[in-house]
């Protein structure tokens, strides 16, 4: 049986190597780090990412745990005016068929991670290089050791090493914009615990706040507070912060709003990055997906969802053409998805979502499994 190897098992590589199982291939997904850390805060996953996962027990697993919001609630910066709000919770799920969750990011990851078949998934397998000839593809790890496949999807993320087989691997844009992302000491907030709504995010026009639960449970508080900057030191993921300084660089925000910075806990700042998807997404046996691909800046909330659907539809191409004919799979794949990639990094750039109420069925009601792909006559 042909095999196949997926570098890196972050949010992509997990959902992706979960579907490959699900659909009978064999797959094993190699991952630098060297155990499973709940890494990160919070995330949104809006329906059709929902959707992209696709089997009931996964989904419900995730809805058992996640929160459920109301509604998205855009509010101006300094009077606190409600400028967009767009309902979520029921009608949403029944408009479209999945709900629209937020969750902490390492407990979905832990929930997919989980899902693999025992085995399938090896730590502190750190990828130094990858070649290939008519026979398959041979990886070459860290640790020296190696192992050899079919095909080979790299999922690793930012920084991918696997990338430099497809294309010319320069560094992403640093995008002018750095985050404050805290958790909140809810017990902190006291009397002003009503401060507190499902899904809000307070808007200027150079920094934002945005803040929500990420469990079921409502016991779970985060927010990301973005503004922008010059520069960033080259290489250095994320640094420490001062929650002073994020008081001060928000002082004109509305109190509701400054009362949730108050209460964070350690407070780290990350550089916001984003690369155009314009190169090629595979070459050879090898093929990129998520953010090896096509790095976003977050104001979406799409980065992991596209990741997601790209192995959702990845999956189909390779069904649909066979595996010995990935060549035709990929070309296949990166028609299906180019587009709506572009478009979310596009709106994703211009962090206009949600400023206005938009019409959300463009993005909430696609279906990574049963959408015409765009294509076909290469099959
Ligand atoms: P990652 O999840 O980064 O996974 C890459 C994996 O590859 C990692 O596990 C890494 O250890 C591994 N790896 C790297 N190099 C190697 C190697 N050489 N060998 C082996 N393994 C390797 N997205 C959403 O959908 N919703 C949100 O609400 C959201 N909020 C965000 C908020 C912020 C502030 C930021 C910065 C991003 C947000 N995102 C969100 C984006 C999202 O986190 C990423 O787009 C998503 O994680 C990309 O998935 P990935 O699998 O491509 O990469």
């Amino acid at each position: 049986m042909k095999r196949i190897a997926v570098i890196g098992c972050g949010l992509g590589g997990a959902a992706t190597t979960l579907m490959l199982q699900k659909t009978g291939f064999q797959v094993t997904a190699y991952e630098q780090a060297s155990t499973f850390t709940r890494l990160g805060a919070g995330i949104h996953l809006t329906p059709n990412v929902i959707k992209a996962l696709a089997w009931p027990d996964i989904v419900s697993r995730l809805v058992a745990i996640a929160c459920k919001p109301s509604a998205f609630v855009s509010r101006d910066a300094f009077t606190g005016e409600v400028i967009a709000e767009l309902p979520l919770g029921q009608m949403v799920a029944e408009q479209f068929g999945a709900p629209y969750l937020t969750v902490h990011r390492g407990d979905f990851h832990a929930l997919m991670v989980d899902a693999l078949q025992p085995g399938t998934l090896h730590f502190n397998k750190c990828l130094r290089s990858v070649s290939e000839d008519c026979h398959g593809v041979r990886l070459s790890f860290e640790d020296g050791s190696e192992a050899a496949a079919d095909i080979v999807i790299g999922a690793d993320g930012l920084s991918s090493v696997v990338r430099g087989m497809v294309c010319e691997n320069s560094p992403p844009h640093f995008s002018g914009q750095v985050a404050f992302r805290a958790l909140v000491d809810i017990d902190q907030l006291g009397e002003h615990r009503s401060y507190l709504n499902d899904l809000t995010k307070w808007w200027s026009d150079d920094r934002f706040i945005i803040a929500y639960y990420m469990s079921a449970l409502r016991d779970q508080y985060y927010f990301v507070a973005g503004y922008p900057q010059e520069t960033w030191p080259v290489g250095v993921r994320s640094l420490p912060a001062q929650r002073e300084e994020m008081m001060e660089r928000f002082a004109d925000f509305h109190p509701a709003a400054r009362h949730v910075l108050a209460a964070s806990r350690e407070v780290r700042k990350w550089p916001l990055y984003e690369r155009p998807a314009e190169t090629a997404w595979s070459k050879g046996r090898v093929v990129l997906l998520g953010d090896a691909c096509h790095p976003m800046r977050p104001h979406m909330a799409q980065g992991a969802a596209m990741a997601i659907e790209d192995g959702a539809v990845l999956v189909r191409c390779l069904m649909a053409a066979g595996l010995e004919n990935w060549s035709v799979a990929y070309e296949l794949y990166q028609q299906a998805r180019n587009e709506r990639v572009k478009k979310v990094q596009g709106i994703s750039s211009e962090n206009s979502w949600m400023r206005t109420t938009p019409d959300p069925a463009w993005l909430f009601a696609s279906d990574a499994w049963n959408d015409p792909l765009i294509g076909k006559r290469l099959l």
